[in-house]
């Protein structure tokens, strides 16, 4: 039977509530990086695996030492140090881009000055940078060092949330983003936020997937028409 929550802020807590109570205890920061390296994961990360975009940020850090040798090497030796992402020959010229780009505006490649911007204008100042979204400056302020409030919607996230009915899907990741964020408690803390990111991506992950969701497993299954549906049909 399918639970009614006509509050859509409401609902979401209570999505929220219930997966966090399987997820919720194993979630850490699962690194310390500075913002602007974090910036670079983010820009790596782009349809690539988690394991996959970790190991082309090593091959840069190992092969250049500093995020300004990067910016000065030629796109040609940076391409091969990411050949573990998809698209390398987008990716190195577009690292080079971004980090010309700040050291121009700023004189310097540290991005350590977001932390004292107000987190809108910190992300507006991110996204003015090439290839960088809604999801990429939400992940620089949540998952560096500077530990903000932003909630980053990835794939997994955005596929639960659209099938429970709290987004439409035609909306895309991009405006998502911010709709999502805008749903959660106000008074949700920084840790809050990101712990909501990592249980709505760890349900896509393990029970939520692409092709063969588990709805009969599924602990809000009782909250999902698109669910109840999937099970209706394979009870027939
Ligand atoms: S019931 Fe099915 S479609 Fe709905 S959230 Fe759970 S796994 Fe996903």
């Amino acid at each position: 039977m399918l639970t009614i929550i006509p509050d859509k802020a409401a609902f979401v807590l209570e999505v929220h509530r219930r997966l966090y109570e399987i997820y919720g205890v194993r979630i850490e920061y699962f690194h310390d990086l500075d913002p602007l390296s974090e910036l670079v994961t983010t820009l790596l990360s782009h349809r690539t695996k988690n394991r996959d975009s970790a190991q082309a940020f090593q091959n840069l850090r190992n092969a250049f030492g500093s995020w300004e040798n990067v910016r000065d090497a030629d796109v040609d030796a940076i391409m091969p140090q990411l050949k573990p992402c998809t698209w390398p020959e987008q990716k190195a010229p577009r690292v080079k881009e971004v980090l010309r780009l700040i050291t121009e505006k700023l004189g310097q490649l540290n991005l350590d000055f977001l932390g004292g911007m107000e987190v809108t204008a910190a992300r507006q100042w991110l996204e003015e940078l090439p290839g960088v979204g809604p999801k990429s400056s939400a992940a620089v302020i949540s998952f560096s060092t500077l530990r903000g409030k932003a909630l980053p919607v990835d794939s997994h996230h955005f596929r639960v949330a659209s099938r429970l009915g709290i987004i439409d899907a035609k909306i895309g990741e991009g405006k998502a983003n911010r709709v999502l964020e805008d749903l959660l408690p106000p008074n949700f803390t920084a840790r809050e936020t990101f712990d909501h990111h990592q249980v709505m991506m760890r349900h896509g992950q393990k029970v939520c997937l692409y092709y063969k969701p588990d709805c009969a497993a599924c602990i809000i299954l009782d909250l999902c028409s698109t669910g109840q549906s999937i099970v209706a049909k394979k009870g027939n």
